[in-house]
């Protein structure tokens, strides 16, 4: 699978694809306020050959693909320095609904082999989904970002371990941010205090 991981420079903070060279692109060099997270990390962009892996490993109930799919995500976390020891392992939670229909969180999945592989810590369920949105892929981007906000919370019974802690959020696809922002939301709430996402695939734009 290496041959189909791109090498595209991508912006530090959105992981969307910058011209080589190129530091933070445009949207993040003209957001007002700093981005709750800071770095975020893409090892390939949503397309051939990755959507239709994703689209098996999702959908089709074969989450033995995390293995394949994690190793890009793993090469460009250490390229970018973004697992130091001490870190810890947050997947993105599906919701309850979800997670019934489908036997297991993708982004969990994810999370154990990126676990297994560099032995830092990880945690299932850091965040909880507090509302079930509606279907995100038929809402304009307005209403999903709306939709989304306060969507996450920490689990009361890992604040104290999250508190002054360094989180690395983990997803398969990033489109938005929206579900990243929202997540990072509720760790900032529980005391994180530095927030990273890595995630296997960014859509090519916002
Ligand atoms: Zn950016």
């Amino acid at each position: 699978m290496q041959r189909f991981a791109s090498s595209t420079a991508r912006c530090p903070a959105c992981a969307c694809p910058v011209p080589s060279g190129w530091g933070l692109c445009g949207r993040c060099l003209a957001s007002a306020q700093p981005p709750l997270i800071a770095r975020c990390a893409a090892a390939v962009d949503y397309g051939y050959p990755w959507d239709a892996l994703i689209a098996r490993f999702k959908f089709r109930g074969e989450p033995g693909w995390a293995t394949v799919l994690a190793e890009p995500m793993l090469e460009q976390a250490m390229a970018r320095g973004l697992l130091p020891s001490g870190v810890l392992l947050v997947p993105i939670p599906v919701t309850s609904r979800r997670l019934a229909e489908r036997g297991y969180n993708q982004a969990w999945e994810l999370t154990k082999v990126l676990q297994r592989r560099t032995g830092r810590a990880a945690l299932a369920d850091a965040l909880v989904r507090v509302i079930d949105a509606p279907d995100q892929h038929r809402l304009p981007q307005a209403q999903r970002l709306n939709n989304l906000r306060g969507a996450f919370a920490a689990h009361p019974d890992h604040v104290p371990r999250l508190a002054g802690a360094r989180v690395v959020l983990v997803d398969d696809v990033r489109t938005t941010g929206a579900t990243l922002n929202s997540a990072a939301q509720a760790l900032q709430q529980a005391g994180v205090a530095d927030i990273a996402a890595l995630v296997l695939a960014r859509t090519p734009s916002d």
